[in-house]
């Protein structure tokens, strides 16, 4: 029998097996952040190479960025964010402690004391510094809370350089940073935060077939990197709480322990952005086609927020059963996107000619494979069950039969299967294939 995670089990097994840890832990920590370990930042690395191969490198029409997190102060006023990327804040006038209005019950009592909450206002979300010398207000800026402008200020410099056809698009992962009022949930709701986003920009009419492309691809992208579909719902947003900009937009939403919530976002943002930069720039980012006809291209937007899809990804591996008379925890990852990707074991870690060809073995797998890891502590039973918890995919065992004790079994191992437990015997020439071939 399977069994889902908790968030109690998903957040200690993340802490105690090196994936994600409270940020500047040793000093009480710092609310909203978090600090990927060894383990999360190569299953963070692997999800944002999978994303990029798939959706710039593994197209033609797609153009790569990697934008300033610092902008021109301009830049926000011209979105709306400066004046609108705000969220309703009440206080606690017994305790002070502060909410997100639409997120607590009662719109009057506190939910922590009782007290008497004080009245709603705007509370803007967006993280400024200063930049420069200079302590006037010239010198405001803020840390980008989307990644998305980064890309439509750079639109008529990616048209000047590579003269892109209609339809093409541009992508982008990095940093975003969001004061949110009510961190919370783990990596869910941060304020240091990681998107991958795509601006695609469309002829005006052609908007209805690309958003469609752009939904279905983002399903096919669920099931590459090993998020449980079962648990994720389309929710077609209702007109009247479109954002602004928008005039259709889906929200992705993942069945988290916590309830159902937004995972990732399409949204059709018309020629928003590209005619409010070029009314408040005077620099005219408008496209012109071949036969001379210029217009503002529409932009559909698949936004996919990197934190969300690692939580994701983990609560959909997590599974536990029993397996040999004992229960134990696993985490089925795709081989694709799993930190670890074979673990190599000698038998015994006291035989030096065991633990010579055992190295031998994984040398040569390390040099075609990076991610795999060497493992001599405890008894290999021990060894499973940790590479199980990490969701290692493939174990391989160096034993005496692999030596040449059995001739017939020379240079063979013992290849363990992290979900079923079976274990075969495989030539040691063909390893770097079969994992290879799980990994494509
Ligand atoms: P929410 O309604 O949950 O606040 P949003 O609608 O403001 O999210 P968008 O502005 O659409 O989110 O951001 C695009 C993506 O970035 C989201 O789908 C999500 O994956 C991610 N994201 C947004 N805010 C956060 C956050 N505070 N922490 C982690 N990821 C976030």
């Amino acid at each position: 029998m399977e069994h889902q995670a908790t968030m109690e089990k998903l957040i200690a097994l993340a802490k105690r097996r090196g994936f994600i840890y409270q940020g500047s832990e040793i000093y009480g920590g710092l609310a909203g952040t978090y600090d990927y370990g060894p383990l999360g930042t190569a299953l963070k690395n692997n999800i944002k190479n999978l994303w990029w191969k798939m959706f710039v490198d593994g197209r033609d029409d797609m153009y790569g960025m990697d934008a300033a997190v610092l902008m021109n102060g301009r830049v926000w006023e011209t979105t709306g964010h400066v004046a609108g990327f705000a969220d309703p804040l009440v206080e606690c006038t017994k305790c002070k402690k502060r909410f997100r209005a639409d997120q607590i019950p009662d719109r009057t009592k506190c939910p922590e004391c009782g007290g008497a909450l004080g009245s709603e206002r705007q509370f803007n979300m967006m993280l400024s510094t200063r930049v420069g010398a200079m302590e006037d207000s010239s010198s405001v800026s803020y840390l980008r809370p989307e990644t998305a402008q980064g890309m439509f200020v750079n639109f008529k410099n990616v048209v000047d350089s590579f003269h892109p056809k209609l339809p093409f698009g541009m992508g982008q992962v990095g940093k975003a940073f969001r004061n949110e009022i009510t961190p919370r949930d783990f990596i869910f709701r941060l304020r240091e935060l990681e998107q991958m986003e795509i601006e695609y920009f469309v002829r005006p009419e052609d908007w209805e077939r690309a958003f469609e492309e752009w939904r279905v691809a983002m399903g096919e992208w669920l099931k590459a990197v090993g998020i449980d579909t079962s648990r994720v719902h389309e929710v077609d947003i209702a007109p009247e709480d479109l954002a602004h900009y928008s005039k259709r937009t889906i929200d992705f939403e993942f069945e988290y322990p916590f309830g159902q919530k937004e995972l990732y976002g399409l949204a059709y943002r018309t020629d928003f952005d590209l005619g409010s930069h070029t009314k408040a720039s005077s620099v005219d980012l408008s496209y012109i086609e071949e036969d001379g006809t210029r217009f503002m291209p529409h932009v559909i937007e698949p936004s996919f927020g990197v934190d969300r899809t690692v939580l994701a990804v983990m609560l959909s591996a997590y599974a536990e059963d029993e397996l040999g008379g004992g229960g134990r925890t696993y985490l089925k990852f795709h081989p694709r996107v799993a930190p670890v990707k074979a673990a190599v074991f000698p038998l015994m870690k006291n035989k030096p000619e065991l633990v010579a060809k055992a190295r031998e073995v994984y040398q040569a797998l390390k040099a075609e494979i990076p991610q795999v890891m060497w493992d001599d502590n405890g008894n290999v039973g021990k060894r499973y069950r940790r590479q199980d918890e990490i969701g290692t995919p493939f174990c391989i065992t160096v034993d005496f039969d692999t030596l040449g004790e059995n001739a017939d079994l020379k240079d063979t191992i013992t290849l363990r299967d992290r979900d079923t437990g079976e274990q075969r015997r495989v030539p040691v020439s063909e390893l770097i294939e079969i994992i290879k071939k799980s990994i494509r």
